[in-house]
Parts: C-alpha cells; structure tokens; sequence
C-alpha cells in the first residue's frame, strides 16, 4: 500500500469514517463498517446520487428490490455459469491472485521501465486471452511466457489458472439440502429487470425509461486487499435504461457525459478521470466504458457504463416463460427493448472522495491535515464553536446552531482552544466554522471561518443561512 493510501486508511480509522468490521475479533478481511462521520458521507452521496437520477429524470423510477433472489434469476442472468475470475496460487507463499490482474501489473511495470513495445505486446496478448475459448490456459500460458513473479513472495511457482465463481450461497429454511441453495445477489441488476412490467406499469412509463436502486452485493473477490476498493459486501448505485433496439448508442453517449458530470460536481477534479475501454465485452455487450479515477493504487474503475442489448430481458422472458417484451405504442411495434446501464460502486466512491479530499498543508510553520470535501457532501457543514464556555456565549451558539440545523449537518463544539478545534473540523472536513465571541452577543455578529483558504469574516447571524448556502452553490475545488 502507498504511503498516502495509508494515511488515507489510518485517518478514516482514527476519525470515525470506516472500520473493519468485527475488528475486536481480528476482523473479517474485506468487510468494513461506517462510522459516525462515513454514514453522514454515504448518505450524502446516494441522496445526491438519488437526486442526479431519479429526481431529476421524469423518466426515471426508483427501486429497492430484495437482496435475496428466486435462484433461477442467476441462471437466467449467467452468474451461476460464468460469474467467475481466474485464479492463480503462488504455490510458496500460498497466496492467491487473479491471474488477469497480474499480468496488467506486469504491462505497468514494462510500461514504467520505458519498454513501452513489450508492454503493448503484453496488453494484446492480455486481450486475446481474455477473448478467448480457454480463458485460464491461454491467461497461464501468458504468466509462463513472460516469467510474472509473484508480487509477494518473488517466486515463480504457480499452480494452473482455475475459474472461481464469485456468488456466495445459503439455504432458505430449515433444512440444507441443495434444492433449497440460494444465493446473496451479487448486482443490484437482476432485481431491475425481474421487475421490468411491475414498474413500468404502476409507473406509466413509456420507452425509454429507466429504473434506478442503491443496494448491498456480494462477492467472494480473490483478492481484496484494498481497504474499500474491492469489498466482499459492498453497495451498488445501478439504473437500467430501456430503448428502443437501435437507440442504444445515443442512450450510451447520453449517460456516459451525465455520469462523468456527476463526478465532477462532486468536486473531483477532470484531471483525476477518465475514460477506459472494456478490453473484453462481456458477450451480450455491444459497448462497455469505465470511468477511471487516480487512486493512490492507480487508475482504477469507479463507475461502468454498458450498453448490455436486450440480453437479460431476453433471459429472463426465457426462464420465466413470462413475456418481456413492450408494445410501442408510437410505431404499434412490439419489441424486447435494450438496455443501457450505469453502474456506480458507492463504497468505491466514498474512496475516491477520501482520496481527493486528503491534503497535507503547511501553515505559518505548522502542518495541517485537512480533508476538502465539496460542501455538499461534507459529513459535517458547519461546525459550531463558542470561543469560551462561559459568558452566554455557549447559549448564543446554540441558538444560531437551531437556526442552521434545519438546512445543515452541524456539530456543536466548545472544548479546548480555538485553533485546535478549528484543526480537528479541518481533519473531517468541514468547510464551514462559525465562532461566537464577546462581540457576537453585543452586536449579534459572528466569524465564519473558511475550511479551505482559512479566512475569517464578520456575518450577522441571523444571515448566516443564506450566506452560506450562496457559499456551498460557488464552491470550487482547488
Ligand atoms: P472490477 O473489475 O473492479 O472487479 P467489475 O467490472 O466487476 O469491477 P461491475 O460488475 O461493473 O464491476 O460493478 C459496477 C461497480 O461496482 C464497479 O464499477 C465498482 O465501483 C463496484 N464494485 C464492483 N465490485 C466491487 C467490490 N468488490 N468492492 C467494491 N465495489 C465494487
């Protein structure tokens, strides 16, 4: 792990944003749990997610289907067939690793070193053996040709490439028996689709309309060894986008600018994303794009947007012997309308906020750590702070707090010295203070002070409000 991904870790550990879970048990390896401060970031995302989406696309409905599926939906979908990754052991050190991941860390690698032919011969062979009919040999045949060491141990002992299925399985009931296995989804998908008619009906829609759910998956991932990059629970914002066969293309480059859009407005900057093409299309695909972002770890996949044709529709109609299909009623056609996805790891968002927000400043001699979130999803907006606990200023400040609480998250804190408290809210983020001194109860005025530059002004406090939503609407990030 890099050093500031580290710092990243310890921070959200030391302030209450994620920690492991079960940690007084030694914890259980890629689940984590949010904190006070990481719950109010979560939910700042989905309701500006939820917004982005549903709210401000008539078109677009909302759902919170079950996390617990009828089986035959994962036939249908392919997850029980071809949910899988390749795995390959380091025989030595017995770790295990997904033999496609070690040979795109073998092109970086050639790639850093200025061997730039032998990585774009590298990347090719990567394509075509992800492409083709025995994956796992031609994936081992690339580790073997090019000697891939292990990252750990250094050694060159692998066992052969092995498909591992994803899904974690249950039973439902009382008795165990493998008729009764189910399964934890492992995409908020499927729980769309399977419910295409019931809302497109209580819904009114017509095509194109979208349906639109935030939800827990679950996956058995090989290898997850990176805080809340790949997490064996996780959450997934997912909204599935009906067309008419044909208008896919237009839909994919509609939701590929508003999704990038998104990210932007959450203060992350255009220089930290981009956009990366599927290397392989998974068969019903006709195009696939990942926005990337600058991870301490390197660029990696936040988001995903997929043009995923009529295939789970199609699939789900077959399985079900229910008809999928809709009548148009502009062209009198009836069709099996397309789909057009995006698909957002929420958990993989909070981490690119953590990760853009993270500076380490020097000021007047002093370092500062300070986290600069957008306003908007900041876990706490305005930090409430009496200069002293004693001459009615604890009282004042507790009244203009009343007054903000109604439009934002606020924290109320009046110990210890002043410059401290103001370090400790620019370590969790928060963009706004607002201090109460002798002067605030002679002329009912009090200093804002300003997260990101750390300037300080004078505002009365029964215009505070406004004040500082006309703020928050004209941030920028630096
Ligand atoms: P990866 O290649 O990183 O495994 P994926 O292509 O399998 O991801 P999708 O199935 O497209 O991912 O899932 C959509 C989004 O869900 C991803 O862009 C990511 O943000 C999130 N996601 C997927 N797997 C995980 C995970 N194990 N932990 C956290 N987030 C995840």
């Amino acid at each position: 792990m890099s050093d500031l991904f580290e710092k990243i870790v310890s921070l959200s550990k030391r302030r209450g944003f994620i920690f492991q879970s079960s940690e007084i048990y030694g914890g259980l390896s890629a689940t984590y749990d949010y904190g006070p401060l990481g719950v109010e970031l979560k939910r700042n995302v989905t309701q500006r997610w939820w917004n982005a989406m549903v709210h401000r696309h008539e078109n677009i409905s909302g759902i919170d289907a079950a996390i617990l599926m009828h089986p035959t939906t994962w036939k249908a979908s392919g997850h029980v067939d071809a949910f899988a990754d390749p795995l390959i052991d380091d025989k030595t050190s017995k770790m295990r690793y997904r033999a496609d991941q070690l040979i795109e860390g073998h092109v970086d690698r050639l790639r850093r070193k200025g061997k730039d032919e032998d990585a774009d011969r590298v990347y090719q062979a990567l394509v075509d053996a992800l492409n083709a009919e025995d994956m796992p040999k031609a994936l081992y045949d690339i580790i073997m040709s090019e000697e891939i060491r292990s990252p750990d141990s250094g050694m060159f002992d692998w066992t052969e490439v092995r498909e591992f299925n994803l899904m974690f399985d249950t039973t439902v009931g009382p008795v165990a028996n493998p008729d009764n296995k189910i399964y934890l989804r492992p995409e908020t998908a499927q729980g769309i689709f399977v419910n295409f008619h019931n809302v497109r009906e209580t819904g009114r829609h017509q095509v194109p309309f979208g349906i639109a759910q935030i939800g827990k998956a679950f996956r058995n991932e090989i290898v997850a060894r990176q805080f809340i990059f790949r997490m064996r629970e996780f959450e997934q914002m997912e909204m599935q986008y009906f067309v008419k066969p044909g208008a896919q293309m237009e839909a994919f480059e509609q939701w590929r600018e508003e999704r990038m859009q998104w990210h932007l407005d959450n203060g992350i900057r255009a220089s930290k994303l981009r956009w990366h093409e599927h290397e392989k299309l998974a068969h019903y695909a006709d195009a696939a794009q990942d926005i990337q972002y600058e991870f301490p770890i390197g660029w990696q996949e936040v988001e995903g947007i997929h043009s995923r044709t009529d295939f789970d529709l199609q699939a789900h109609q077959e399985y079900s012997g229910k008809k999928m299909e809709y009548f148009d009623p502009q062209s009198q056609e009836k069709y099996i309308p397309y789909v057009v996805e995006t698909s957002v790891g929420l958990d993989r968002t909070i981490l690119t906020l953590l990760c853009e927000a993270y500076r380490e400043e020097e000021v007047g001699g002093e370092s500062r750590t300070v986290m600069k979130f957008h306003p908007r999803l900041a876990p706490i907006t305005v930090g409430i702070l009496p200069l002293v606990k004693k001459g009615g200023m604890p009282e004042f400040a507790h009244k203009v707090e009343d007054t903000l609480k109604e439009h934002f998250n606020t924290f109320y804190d009046e110990k210890g010295a002043i410059g401290r408290r103001y370090r400790r809210m620019d370590e969790v983020g928060t963009p706004y203070c607002v201090t109460v001194d002798g002067e605030s109860l002679e002329d009912g005025t009090v200093t804002v002070r300003h997260r990101d530059s750390m300037q300080q002004e004078r505002i009365a406090a029964d215009q505070l409000a406004g004040y500082l939503i006309n703020q928050i609407a004209d941030w920028k990030i630096d």
